[in-house]
């Protein structure tokens, strides 16, 4: 292979190791004549089912797309281009074993939902917002109301629940009625 910083002819394999889960090869190469090193990925081609947009319309999955849509949603979060980079490796192997030659754009959009919960849980939220903003603001605010309800480190259960604890029902109820009719 040539080397992409003096364009020599010839480059070494320095190191080779299967990354991906086994479905890449990672090369360490360095050139022979000026020494530089840098990385190669070698992966099968395989094709992936064409996504099917709302408005009907087919396109080519996007890898890059996706990529950048991950990057935005985890913007400033703690979260490795390594894990970003597993998680895309992993919706596409998802969609792939649908065995479908088309997905509609909402599968792929649930599926990266389910990988963004899994990396983090605020951009999942913020992500989430916008996704589903006119979708179902409903479900967005439950789902909101059970992450805050769980802890986010697994706190062991209270040994004993206490029956004090209990909630007085519906002691807060207002007088929904605040409309007149004029
Ligand atoms: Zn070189």
């Amino acid at each position: 292979m040539h080397c992409p910083f003096c364009a020599a002819d010839d480059t070494k394999v320095i190191d080779s190791r299967l990354v991906a889960e086994g479905d890449q090869v990672r090369r360490r190469r360095e050139c022979l004549s000026c020494a530089e090193r840098f990385t190669t990925y070698e992966a099968a081609e395989l094709v992936m089912p064409r996504v099917i947009k709302q408005n009907g319309n087919r396109e080519p999955f996007d890898e890059e797309k996706l990529r950048a849509g991950f990057r935005r949603a985890l913007q400033k979060r703690p979260v490795s281009v390594e894990d970003i980079e597993a998680v895309i490796h992993q919706i596409k192997h998802a969609l792939r074993a649908t065995g479908e030659r088309e997905v509609r754009s909402m599968v792929v959009g649930e599926l990266v939902m389910e990988q963004l919960k899994k990396l983090d849980q605020v951009a999942y939220v913020r992500f989430a917002s916008v996704y589903r903003s006119f979708q179902d603001i409903a479900e967005f605010r439950s789902e909101i109301e059970r992450l805050e309800a769980e802890p986010s480190a697994r706190k062991e259960p209270a040994a004993s629940k206490e029956p004090s604890a209990r909630k007085e029902p519906s002691a807060r109820k207002e007088p929904s009625a605040r409309k007149k009719p004029s």
